[in-house]
Parts: C-alpha cells; sequence; structure tokens
C-alpha cells in the first residue's frame, strides 16, 4: 500500500494502480490523482520478486545507495510499467 504525501490528497494505492518510474533523481511514482510525486525504494527479493517501499525523501541515483545505482544503469529496468488494467 502507498499513499500520497500530498497531504491534501493523501491518496491510497495499490502498486497495480501506480506507474514506478526513475526521471533521474531516483525511483517515484506519481499520485494518479495529483501528480504529486512519492519517492520509493526498489528491493530484489533473494526469490526474485521486486518489491518496493515508500521513502520519505528521493534516493538519488548517483548516491551511495548501491542498489538505486544498479537498477538505474541495468537496460529495461527504469521504467518498469505495471498497471492493473491495460488499455
Ligand atoms: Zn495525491
Amino acid at each position: 500500500m502507498f499513499t500520497c504525501r500530498n497531504q491534501p490528497c493523501r491518496a491510497e494505492w495499490q502498486l497495480s494502480d501506480i506507474d514506478i518510474e526513475n526521471e533521474g533523481q531516483g525511483l517515484l511514482f506519481r499520485c494518479p490523482i495529483c501528480g504529486a510525486r512519492n519517492p520509493v525504494i526498489r528491493h530484489d527479493g533473494a526469490d526474485g520478486i521486486v518489491r518496493y517501499e515508500q521513502t520519505d525523501e528521493l534516493v538519488p541515483v548517483t548516491g551511495a545507495r548501491r542498489a538505486a545505482r544498479e537498477a538505474a544503469a541495468a537496460p529495461g529496468t527504469a521504467s518498469i510499467r505495471r498497471k492493473g488494467t491495460p488499455r
């Protein structure tokens, strides 16, 4: 469950409702209602399942977080799109 950090909005989303994107400053999703940017951290599980955790601050791709940098550097992982309702 993700919660929009825009205080007047505070909408709640499932992963299937949002797009996780890397806009160059770190992974984030934009709230489908208000468009606020909500930073997330990617976790690659040992079982191969990728999970995302909402965070308060954008994690810079060039920062100390190795996982974030690797995610950004790997082709095809920068724009993972997971829509629950394909058009
Ligand atoms: Zn919002």
